[in-house]
């Protein structure tokens, strides 16, 4: 349920509300709007009696919200998250952001190198894996540590945004000291001790979809992660299973859309895990930004036949200036704000 303020509340109005809502056994969390604050009620397993609190002072009226999420919901907050990070701004129609680099951080030379390719190419933000999650444990884990030392010298040498993943509670502590964005990957959705965590942080945090994850699943557990404080979530469609295997998944492009219907988070795709080969990855990119995706993160390697992760979708960096030019084109077309 929605407590929402008249336009004139007071701060000592506002408190008030929210102890009321604490001694009826709830959690109230406070939603700041341009013109009025509304107050979410957490926390009840069923339906929360609406009089008492609108009797209270300052009280304009209380919605019913619907929905399972409350927080990742339009209903609650109408107006689009907009995620900034220096210059920088992920949602709402912005310049779609791209996030690009490879898969893993391997070495201090191989990670810089491609960290000045696709910062060349227009890349604002760089991504790689310090902590892998790989489906066998005897594939490359990432360098941990080391690697999370590498990518805080990429962003003090190009300016670059980092975004790298946590994939336990232990190393989210760690990443979140090294990071600007957290990333939480599609393995661990549905890990929701690591999603608290995350919503305990202060760092924006990329929640991608999970391999076989309903949208509102997805929004569920970006709900965990708000419902702890954490407002600055951005989702990513990165393929899911299907029958069809001529990909290594499925790109849902209809998420882009499905997912701004009914929240007000901003929404990037990842083609290369959908794809998994990187002659898919420009045609994808193409088709997620025109569906009105908010940004892309992409994986480019100098190297890909010597890549120690994901080297057959990794973008070559020529295709990757390629694959920015394109974007900066289609967004010069307007094409995603035609299609809102
Ligand atoms: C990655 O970004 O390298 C990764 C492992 O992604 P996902 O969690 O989507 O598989
Ligand atoms: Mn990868």
């Amino acid at each position: 349920m929605l407590v929402i303020m008249k336009n004139d509340a007071t701060e000592a109005q506002i408190a008030n509300v929210m102890k009321e809502i604490t001694n009826a056994g709830y959690r109230g969390i406070p939603i700041p709007g341009d013109h009025r604050t509304a107050v979410c009620i957490v926390g009840n397993q069923g339906m929360v009696e609406e009089n008492p609190f609108l009797a209270l002072e300052g009280v304009k009226e209380v919605l019913r919200v619907t929905k399972p999420y409350k927080l990742v919901s339009r209903e609650t907050c109408p107006e689009p998250t907009v995620i900034r990070l220096g210059d920088v701004e992920i949602g709402n129609g912005c310049k779609p952001v791209i996030i690009a680099g490879p898969c893993s951080v391997e070495s201090e030379e191989q990670t810089l190198r491609i960290a000045r390719r696709v910062k060349e190419g227009g890349a604002k933000l760089f991504r790689g894996g310090a902590f892998k999650p790989r489906t066998s444990p005897y594939s490359f884990q990432g360098l941990g540590k080391a690697g999370l030392k590498i990518l805080e010298k990429v962003h003090s040498e190009t300016g670059l945004f980092i975004v790298t993943e946590a994939t336990d509670s232990e190393n989210l502590k760690l990443v979140e000291d090294s990071t600007d964005i957290i990333q939480i990957g599609a393995r661990n959705m549905q890990n929701y001790s690591l999603l608290r965590r995350a919503g305990q942080t202060k760092k924006p945090v990329i929640l991608k979809r999970g391999l076989s994850a309903t949208i509102e699943e997805l929004l569920m557990a970006a709900e965990y992660i708000m419902a702890e404080g954490n407002t600055q979530v951005i989702l990513c469609e990165r393929g899911i299973r299907t029958f069809s295997d001529n990909t290594r998944f499925t790109l849902d492009l209809s998420a882009i859309l499905s997912v701004k219907a009914v929240s007000h988070l901003p929404i990037i795709v990842d083609p290369s895990h959908a794809a998994g080969r990187r002659d898919y990855v420009i045609p994808l990119s193409r088709a997620a930004i025109a569906a009105g995706a908010d940004g892309l993160i992409v994986e480019v390697h100098s190297d890909p036949a010597a890549a120690l992760s994901d080297g057959a979708q990794s973008l070559y960096p020529e295709q990757f200036n390629r694959l920015a030019k394109e974007v900066e084109y289609l967004n010069m077309l307007g094409v995603e704000k035609c299609l809102k």
